[in-house]
């Protein structure tokens, strides 16, 4: 842990994060991996209205409600040629329930629901180019997750928080109900029982306490004993954005992100990936000392698309973020949206033709071949967007 943040940081905290650390350090080794990804913004209509959401839009007869399947190709493509090999799907949940616009652009494209069409653009990448779908759908049936698990090598639903208390009068997610955690979680049980490599998280700082936290962690720790289908936990800070009923919250600090990941890693095993994102640092929050805290991977990185649920935070050049975690004493690996373990060897997590072409595309420890991948610098493609 470097001086300044020994400084800053009381003793428990640091000794926290030395245990935490030091287990990474046992089971993971000095690898630190992130997913060269393109971001698409599939639709922004949502029927939720979350207190710190800026990724859901209103209809609005300027802007469509869906990306096209020309558009979503046009996307994909410029980043297959830049190396990039994570189609990332973030839409917002089911806008057909909410909005006439919605139900008639899917009707006049053939589609009943926006999962329906959200699994036929996944097809149509998997068909046109070398990338692999990874979508963020929000809630989802059990014949969903059956059907996309089919065409995505991975899937993601953060599960926020378990704190019911956000749900009340003047929370975050009053009148969300997608945003109840016990149908959060029975999405994530769903998802083990059909195991689907799956990615799931906590928003730090929307006003959840320390105790709510680590009963967050404790569920999904019993979740992934159960069923070994959580490939990846993020650990986000919650960012509070300008128009958003939660523009003047504080967000998460320093402290509370420090705390947070190294509990998770201690409370989800050295074997656990665990992820913060770089791109949501800020003035009492530096990326690199995530390092220190214990997390094995810096997520999503797009050398083209923008964070569309952060559009204010630019992700870190790739060659620059690997210059600086090396600096740290660590080697930078791209990876693919599903963890290696998921795919090297006989696999029950994927269908057989996800299953190898992961393998023919991976090298021999299931991360990027060497010279696969092109460090362009991140540049705005389209609109902002994200969510979930
Ligand atoms: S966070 Fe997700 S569920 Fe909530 S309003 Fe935004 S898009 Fe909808």
């Amino acid at each position: 842990m470097t001086k300044t943040r020994e400084r800053r940081l009381p003793e428990s905290v640091q000794s926290l994060c030395r245990s935490a650390a030091r287990l990474r350090d046992q089971v993971k080794g000095r690898t630190i991996s992130f997913s060269p990804k393109v971001f698409l913004p599939l639709t922004r209509l949502c029927r939720d209205r979350c207190g710190y959401c800026a990724f859901r839009q209103d209809p609005n007869d300027a802007t469509p409600n869906y990306m096209t399947p020309e558009q979503v190709l046009a996307v994909v493509r410029r980043g297959e040629e830049l190396g990039c090999r994570e189609a990332l799907f973030v839409l917002g949940d089911r806008p057909e329930q909410s909005y006439p616009g919605a139900r008639l652009w899917l009707r006049q494209h053939g589609y009943d629901s926006t999962i329906e069409y959200l699994h036929d653009m996944c097809s149509l990448v998997l068909e046109e180019t070398r990338l692999f779908p990874h979508s963020n759908p929000g809630i989802l049936t059990r014949r969903e997750l059956a059907s996309l698990k089919q065409v995505n090598a991975s899937m993601g639903l953060m599960l926020e928080s378990t704190s019911r208390r956000l749900s009340e009068p003047g929370g975050p997610h009053h009148r969300n109900p997608t945003k109840d955690p016990q149908l959060r979680l029975r999405v994530l049980r769903d998802a083990g029982e059909l195991k689907i490599p799956f990615t799931t998280g906590l928003l730090v700082g929307i006003g959840e306490t320390g105790r709510e936290r680590i009963d967050s962690l404790h569920q999904l720790r019993r979740l992934q004993s159960r069923y070994g289908h959580l490939q990846e936990f993020i650990i986000q800070n919650f960012v509070p954005k300008p128009g958003t009923p939660m523009e003047a919250a504080p967000g998460a600090s320093g402290r509370e992100m420090m705390e947070t990941i190294s509990h998770a890693r201690l409370i989800l095993g050295g074997s656990a990936n665990l992820q913060a994102p770089p791109n949501l640092s800020g003035r009492n929050l530096r990326y690199l000392d995530y390092l220190d805290a214990g997390i094995n991977d810096w997520g999503g990185i797009s050398p083209l698309t923008i964070d569309f649920v952060n559009p204010e935070a630019p992700w870190p050049r790739i060659a620059a973020l690997a210059r600086q975690t090396e600096s740290r004493g660590f080697r930078l690996k791209a990876r693919f949206p599903v963890y290696p373990e998921y795919f090297q060897g006989p696999s029950s997590f994927l269908p057989s033709t996800l299953h190898s072409r992961l393998r023919s595309e991976a090298d021999p420890d299931g991360y990027f071949p060497a010279g696969s991948l092109r460090t362009h610098p991140p540049v705005s493609t389209g609109e902002a967007a994200g969510a979930h």
